[in-house]
């Protein structure tokens, strides 16, 4: 079974998680602040831990770097529409995905299937090969497949793709990947990315505007579509 700890402050939101959850056979520990969460998470060693941003006591990227402190589990943020950019930050001090309130049941319960899928497949090691409908990377051949086609991508193009391909299913921030493609100097060109995103879309998509692989998450970043 896996185990799974719910930092929130909101009783109610509380309740609706711990109540889905537990219908799907996870078992569930509350923790109303961040302290406690920290503490519980610790003492638990749980699968994965959701998070909400605003706790009364600490600032949830705080609990982000607690946790990260020892320990890669999977972290999937809550946050209110007034804490959107605070969303952004959790990303990059390490969660690994996030929901905006209100959502169902449904969305978190893919969401953290597929963290908890994530967890057990890595770490990757260097011959891995990331594959989904057609699409192949190969990350240790430097190779992109499309339908058993062989893709000529750009080094930065590929780059790009390579940084996506080792996190997906996981937004990636517009920062996280302008840093790691461009280094650290670039991180506010996000048109850079724009225009490469553009290029890649254009070459693995069938239609670049309805993109089936390398999905936008609006004002936050991109992630590339784990199945
Ligand atoms: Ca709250």
């Amino acid at each position: 079974m896996n185990s799974i700890i719910l930092i929130e402050d909101e009783k109610q939101i509380r309740r609706f998680v711990k109540t889905s959850l537990e219908a799907e056979g996870y078992q569930v520990f509350e923790a109303e602040t961040g302290k406690q969460g920290v503490i519980e998470t610790a003492n638990r060693k749980p699968d994965l831990v959701i998070l909400d941003l605003g706790l009364p006591d600490m600032d949830g990227i705080e609990v982000i770097g607690k946790i990260r402190e020892w320990s890669s589990l999977p972290v999937i943020i809550l946050s209110a529409r007034s804490e959107e950019s605070e969303k952004i930050d959790a990303l990059d001090a390490g969660a690994d995905d996030y929901l905006t309130k209100p959502f169902g049941s449904g969305e978190l319960l893919a969401r953290i299937r597929a963290a908890l899928r994530r967890q057990v497949h890595s770490p990757q090691g260097q011959g891995s090969v990331f594959e989904a409908d057609g699409l192949s990377i190969d990350l240790a051949g430097h190779r992109v497949t499309l339908n058993e086609i062989e893709i000529h991508l750009t080094p930065i193009e590929y780059r790009l793709l390579s940084i996506l391909a080792k996190h997906a299913g996981r937004v990636l921030t517009h920062r996280f990947l302008l840093k790691e493609v461009w280094g650290p100097s670039h991180v506010d060109d996000a048109h850079y990315l724009r225009i490469y995103m553009g290029q890649l879309r254009h070459k693995l998509e069938k239609e670049p505007a309805n993109p089936r692989y390398l999905l936008t998450e609006t004002g936050v970043g991109y992630r590339l579509a784990a199945e």
